[in-house]
């Protein structure tokens, strides 16, 4: 590793250096023939970094084969549930945190990779990752981040020139992530595994300092990040349930301290409304469904009470019962989140009754449920209806009186199809571009990337030529699984 040509990049190191014992210093492997596949621009800036560098000079930053003086990258412990079993030692076994930069609001965020070789966590793995993988974080996060949902960014792909070993050779690639912190819920499971209840502290401080700073001035600060970590995955999965996202994995690993979606492995959107739709290859038995998200996501905020149980009080009859207690928040913070998005989506006026909502938004699930509906184009066609063109909403149910009948009741309460268009996107990436996409860049045609980027960026705002990002699979395309860790 030599140092990069750039004296004035400073690439702090306060995880590290705050909380070593979850850092093991580590350098990513070497890469044959790096090429920049896919670059964030705006977030190069964002970050202070020069594009033109980064395509450069610069790139052995985004592999992390060179790094500025004085970064420690490290390779990050932690622990997790995975599929409700408990792996005590997991953390990055491809992965690196190269260090935090600040952004040009003033923000810390990580920079880190994945894909940057074998650690000492690596286990069997190979350390490595596929071009094809890395290139679906970029969109599906980037996707994400555009349609106003928390998550890490990608900042960059870069093709390694190493080839990697999977069901076929496939060529290697490093992904560079940017996200407020990687601070999951299974980095507090692996500390209170230490029982080391000085650094399960450390770590709860370090994670109010970056995350939950309000916390710091509570009466009882550890109990106030727990509150507030229950409400921002609350709000979270929320909002995947509103656009209709798998996440896929969500095992205690990854969810985040933040509030970020994290690690998109086997994630997709759902084409057809259905609570029972799983992607994932091996989630054989829907642990990670659709419809399960946010019981998931509670049962593993209950996982992030037990690891700091000891920092809620002395006395564990005592901590457990005010774990209980504020863990009971969850359902209603996501159920007062779940059901503004649903009015905003169906462009309802402020000061409707709540019951009178509730009732047009619950009979709309389950017509779009019973009918399989394509649940992106469907939200989008009702700004359509809200016009005063109901045919193409229409078009998708089987039960047409079923469909008129609630169509008659919202049309009447006055629903604002501006704040509809705003809330319902036009493009999601659809899973059968997706695959068209990575599977030509694998090849090396980045052409089919750069127009599902292109819209996707810019999810609300139709635009002539992308009419193939606006419609749902075709039919022989039915059956459509992911893969993990590739
Ligand atoms: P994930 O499913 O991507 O969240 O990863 C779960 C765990 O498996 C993490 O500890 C990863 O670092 C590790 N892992 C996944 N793929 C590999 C690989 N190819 N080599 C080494 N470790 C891996
Ligand atoms: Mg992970």
């Amino acid at each position: 590793m030599t140092s990069a040509p750039t004296p004035t990049l400073v690439l702090g190191g306060r995880f590290a250096r705050e909380l070593p014992e979850l850092a093991l210093p580590w350098q990513a492997v070497d890469t044959p023939d790096p090429r920049v596949l896919v670059l964030n621009e705006p977030l190069a800036t964002e970050l202070g970094l020069d594009p033109d560098w980064l395509r450069g000079d610069g790139v052995g930053l985004l592999t992390g084969t060179r790094v500025p003086d004085g970064a420690t990258p490290v390779a990050q412990a932690y622990a997790g549930h995975q599929f409700g079993g408990y792996s005590p030692r997991l953390g990055d076994g491809r992965a690196l945190l190269l260090g935090e930069l600040v952004d040009d609001s003033g923000r810390l965020r990580d920079l880190h990779l994945k894909g940057s070789g074998r650690t000492p966590f690596s286990r069997g793995g190979d350390g490595l990752a596929a071009v094809g993988p890395m290139l679906r974080e970029y969109v599906v996060s980037e996707a994400m981040h555009a349609l106003g949902i928390p998550t890490t960014r990608s900042l960059a792909v870069v093709a390694t020139g190493r080839p990697v070993q999977r069901e076929t050779v496939l060529p290697g690639a490093v992904l560079a992530r940017v996200a407020s912190s990687h601070l999951r819920v299974g980095t507090f499971q692996y500390a209170r595994a230490t029982d080391d209840l000085d650094l399960l502290r450390r770590l709860a401080d370090h994670a109010i300092a970056r995350h939950h700073p309000a916390a710091a001035d509570a009466p009882h600060p550890h109990l106030a990040l727990f509150e507030a970590v229950v409400a921002a995955q609350a709000s979270l999965v929320a909002q995947w349930m509103l656009v209709g996202f798998v996440h896929g994995v969500m095992n205690t690993d990854n969810m985040t301290i933040s509030g970020e979606t994290i690690d998109y492995g086997p994630c997709a959107f759902m084409d057809a409304f259905d609570p029972a739709t799983v992607y994932s290859s091996i989630d054989t038995g829907g642990r990670y469904a659709y419809g399960n998200q946010p019981v998931v996501a509670e049962w593993n905020l209950a996982r992030f009470a037990e690891a700091i149980l000891p920092l809620l009080a002395e006395d564990q009859d005592a901590a457990v019962a005010i774990a209980v207690e504020s863990l009971g928040a969850f359902r209603g913070h996501y159920s007062a989140a779940w059901s503004a998005g649903m009015r905003t989506k169906l462009g309802l006026p402020e000061g409707l009754h709540d019951e009178v909502a509730s009732a047009v938004v619950t009979d709309l699930v389950a017509l779009v449920q019973a009918d399989h509906v394509d649940h992106t184009s469907f939200f989008r066609s009702l700004g359509a209806a809200a016009r005063g063109d109901a045919e193409p909403a229409r078009g998708m149910f089987l039960d047409l009186p079923a469909f008129d009948a609630w169509t008659a009741r919202w049309l009447a309460l006055g629903p604002d199809a501006d704040v509809m268009d705003r809330a319902n996107p036009v493009y999601v990436p659809r899973n059968h571009l997706v695959e068209e996409a990575l599977a030509a860049a694998t090849d090396g045609d980045l052409a089919p990337l750069d127009q599902l980027l292109d819209a996707v960026s810019a999810p609300y705002d139709e635009r002539a030529g992308l009419e193939r990002h606006a419609e749902p699979a075709p039919d022989s395309f039915a059956g459509y699984q992911t893969f993990c860790g590739t």
